[in-house]
């Protein structure tokens, strides 16, 4: 047996509950935040002058004196040293969709041999990590390559433990000296701000004097994959790509579907339990955590919280999860889809628009006039998604997310909304209904009938739209397991910021008189859903039918990153972005390229990987095989005996195949040169992508019939059975 093998069933074997921390339920409350540098700690560790500034600066978006960052960076630092802390870090969010961090210490020489604590309200606000490494699509010249970072107020920061000490970190802003947007977090704050004004707008017109700060909410469920460590490190697919590029199915694959939900294993339970307090301290709220679908598949929610907060914390739940698994001798895996057919892992992201004296908008109310704000919210996202459907599948768009999107597990990637049968109903009503005596039954109309209950919080256990509603939300299923959730939200916050627009713009040059008024609303709504109604489908968006349906309808269908990536970039798209200041075009372009140039790294790896693996590991371990076997049966002849050769027979055709598919990737992988980012995606889809899949074929087909003893990687059996 080999030796990854027998370590993976001992720690397996061996593992003990008990070695968790115990950090038991009854405790939680309180621990929850206690890394944290909330309100609590500020209310507590500043004057009120500077707390009320702060507080000013975190409601109301305006810049902090420095004076008060000087005394807020005194008090924060005052409270991380207690805690431990030594060093302090500027986090952001490059485009690469990872967390970045570069650690300062917190004592300077004083001159006189000593170190004295030296941090002041600069180093706060302000950090200037030499970036020059950091994608900037060309924003950014060397000459120029640093960018700035810049404290953002509205996410507090916090202490990440270590094994040795603690670290304060600072979520910032990622810029350029021109002021240009190099991160995640600078769209995601304009695209908030963008939808704030404009949901402010309509519900002006809707009645509210004063309808207060409206923002975007985000609950985003993670799925990920717990495979042995010892098995992990054995697989460099693994280790490089984050997914196999060779395996066959297991024997029992997920046909049973006796994983989902389904009893935690002890092991898995025993982590679980870590990255929930871990993340309780760095006051995540975390509320979910159970078995998904396929072998050795899971998924952890939180309760959703502003986007801005929730995207801060989406990263930490990535994070947390990945360095708590080795104490397991686990390894966490966060991509889309670690093994072919089995399914892949995706984050249901949950969004819904509100404010402490509004409610959720997205929530069909009790009266004819809450309905009518429902109806005319809940229209403005369908017109939004129709429109920038090709946004919305673009933001989702990288290599990753292609082996997901258009399987038959995870939405296709053409977009459409699923509203239910019950809210289908409604509009029907409504595009029926009209005037304020029309009564006949079977229709609606707005402010003055009330809706039929709709179902609270997704009853319909529709699974396979990218983007449903489900009851006082929308959950948009295409986002990748592995990918940033502040993209998608970008988009979404920018075009429905655009359509909250229209709609004000439409409501505005309606007559005030409040049944005229409501009658404007019906019409506007009823031209809404007749324009924008085909993007609407309930039924089962992974049948044929469907997909033919789409075409009927003129919906889009982009099934890869390429094609996805370059029907977004359209004028329709730099426009949104334009107007709602959320990006500028240069801005926008820039990021275009990033994303190509990200899908071209991403899959030139793993060609690379493919054809390495394939030379050094797979070839010589059916070679073994072939000269085991061919050994056998001349032995056996020399002895006499007849001996069947149908197996021998495979190998050696197999290893033809296996041969024959190297030299042919081998000689499409040097990308031509000249090309265009756009085009070198292109190339890679159309020309390496089946070569890889080709040689794929072979080696798999290889693996099922070799010695297992020969087989030098951990198969898809062990990796996704031993727990
Ligand atoms: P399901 O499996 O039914 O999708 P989960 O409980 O796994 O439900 O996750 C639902 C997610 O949606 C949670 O993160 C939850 O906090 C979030 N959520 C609930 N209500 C809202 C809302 N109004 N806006 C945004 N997210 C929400
Ligand atoms: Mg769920």
């Amino acid at each position: 047996m080999s030796i990854t093998r027998q370590k993976a069933i001992e720690s397996a074997i061996q593992y003990r509950a008990g070695d968790e921390p115990k950090l038991g339920c009854k405790e939680v409350p309180s621990y929850f935040g206690v890394n944290v540098f909330g309100d609590d700690q500020m209310k507590a560790r500043l004057p009120k002058d500077i707390y009320a500034s702060l507080r000013k600066t975190i409601e109301e978006g305006v810049p902090l004196d420095t004076r008060a960052a000087d005394v807020v960076a005194a008090a924060m630092s005052r409270w991380a040293i207690e805690r431990g802390a030594t060093h302090y870090a500027h986090i952001f969010y490059p485009l690469t969709g990872l967390t970045a961090e570069k650690h300062d210490s917190f004592y300077s020489p004083d001159g006189k041999g000593h170190l004295t604590i030296d941090f002041s309200g600069k180093q706060l606000i302000q950090g200037e990590p030499d970036a020059s490494s950091f994608p900037s699509g060309g924003i950014r010249a060397t000459f120029e390559a640093r960018g700035y970072t810049a404290w953002d107020v509205t996410s507090p920061a916090y202490l990440m433990e270590g094994r040795n000490g603690t670290t304060l970190c600072i979520p910032t802003a990622f810029c350029s000296w021109t002021g240009e947007a190099l991160d995640k977090k600078v769209p995601l704050l304009r695209s908030m701000q963008a939808v704030n004004r404009q949901a402010q707008r309509v519900l002006r017109l809707l009645g509210h004097k004063d309808p207060g700060m409206i923002t975007a909410s985000a609950g985003p469920e993670q799925e990920y994959f717990l495979i042995d460590r010892s098995l992990y490190y054995a697989r460099p697919d693994l280790l490089s790509a984050g997914r196999t590029l060779f395996g066959t199915r297991p024997p029992k694959g997920q046909e049973l579907e006796d994983q989902y939900f389904g009893t935690i294993p002890a092991r898995v339970l025993a982590f679980m339990t870590e990255v929930d307090s871990e993340l309780y301290k760095l006051g995540v709220p975390v509320k979910t955590r159970h078995n998904e679908v396929a072998p050795a598949q899971y998924e952890i929610a939180p309760v959703f919280e502003t986007a801005n907060l929730a995207t801060d914390h989406q990263y930490l739940v990535m994070q947390v999860l990945q360095s708590v698994a080795p104490k397991y001798g686990l390894a966490c895996l966060l991509h889309e889809k670690p093994f072919a057919g089995i399914n892949g892992s995706g984050k249901h992201l949950n969004w819904s628009l509100g404010g402490p004296k509004v409610g959720n908008l997205l929530n069909p109310g009790e009266t004819p006039q809450d309905n009518m704000q429902f109806l005319v919210f809940c229209a403005a996202v369908i017109r939004a998604v129709d429109l920038h459907a090709v946004m919305l599948r673009g933001a989702v768009a990288h290599a990753g997310n292609d082996h997901r999107l258009g399987a038959n597990e995870a939405p296709p990637a053409i977009i459409s909304v699923f509203v239910g049968e019950q809210l289908a109903e409604v509009f029907e009503q409504l595009v029926a209904g009209g005037s304020r005596r029309s009564k006949k039954a079977g229709t609606l109309a707005v402010g003055v009938d009330t809706l039929p209950p709709l179902p609270k919080d997704a009853t319909d256990r529709n699974r396979t739209s990218p983007f449903a509603f489900t009851g006082n939300r929308f959950e948009f299923r295409a986002v990748g397991s592995s990918q940033s959730i502040a993209g998608p939200q970008v988009v979404l916050n920018t075009i429905v910021a655009e359509s909250l627009d229209y709609m004000a713009a439409e409501l505005e040059k309606a007559p005030k008189q409040p049944a005229k008024f409501n009658e404007a609303v019906q019409k506007l709504l009823q031209k809404v859903l007749k324009e924008h109604g085909r993007v609407i489908f309930n039924g089962d968006n992974y049948s044929q039918e469907w997909h033919d349906e789409a075409a009927r309808r003129g919906l889009p269908n982009t099934r890869t990153t390429p094609e996805a990536l370059d029907a977004m970039a359209c004028d329709a798209t730099f426009q949104v972005f334009e107007t709602y200041n959320v990006l500028s075009r240069r801005e926008a372009e820039s990021r275009f390229e990033i994303y190509r140039e990200k899908y071209v790294k991403d899959v030139l790896i793993e060609a690379r990987l493919c054809l390495t693996m394939a030379r050094t590991m797979i070839f010589p371990a059916g070679v073994k095989y072939q000269k085991l076997l061919s050994q056998t049966a001349a032995d056996l002849a020399a002895l006499g005996k007849s001996g069947c050769t149908t197996t021998l027979d495979e190998v050696n055709g197999l290893l033809a195949n296996l041969q024959k598919a190297m030299l042919e990737l081998e000689s499409v992988i040097q990308i031509p040169s000249k090309l265009s980012a756009a085009r070198e995606c292109r190339y890679l889809l159309d020309t390496v992508i089946p070569m890889m899949n080709a040689l794929r074929k072979e080696a798999d087909a290889l693996e099922h019939i070799c010695s297992d003893e020969l087989w030098p990687l951990p198969t898809y059996q062990e990796m996704l059975f031993i727990r």
